[in-house]
């Protein structure tokens, strides 16, 4: 099993600790934050699975860069498509709704 542990500076006063471990094709981790303590999704755990090192205090901050290598058939790269896919469409949805909103001042302002 390959494993890092990272300390992450959050808004606590205490850097927050993000496990994160690898066997086989399963990536596992922890973060110590109140999200990450109550099983919920964090953004320091996320970052660190995008490849991103902002507020790692620890001095393996470049070993994010192997986190991001894991994901490939892993157990979580499904469900980041997921994310993925859903995003674009919460965009798409945005620009709808912008569109809806000018149709809705043209209307007002009585042009034709
Ligand atoms: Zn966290």
């Amino acid at each position: 099993m390959e494993s890092f542990d990272f300390l992450v500076q959050g808004s606590a006063p205490e850097p927050y600790v993000v496990i994160f471990q690898k066997e086989h094709n399963k990536i596992i981790a922890h973060c110590t934050c109140p999200a990450g303590e109550m099983g919920q999704y964090c953004k320091h755990r996320f970052a660190i699975l995008n490849g991103f090192s902002e507020g790692i205090i620890s001095s393996n901050a470049a070993d994010v860069k192997i986190i991001s290598t894991w994901l490939p058939g892993s157990n979580i790269e499904r469900a980041l498509n997921e994310l993925e896919k859903a995003e674009e469409e919460v965009a798409k949805a945005k620009k709808k709704v912008s569109a809806a909103k000018k149709m809705i001042a043209r209307e007002m302002q009585g042009a034709r």
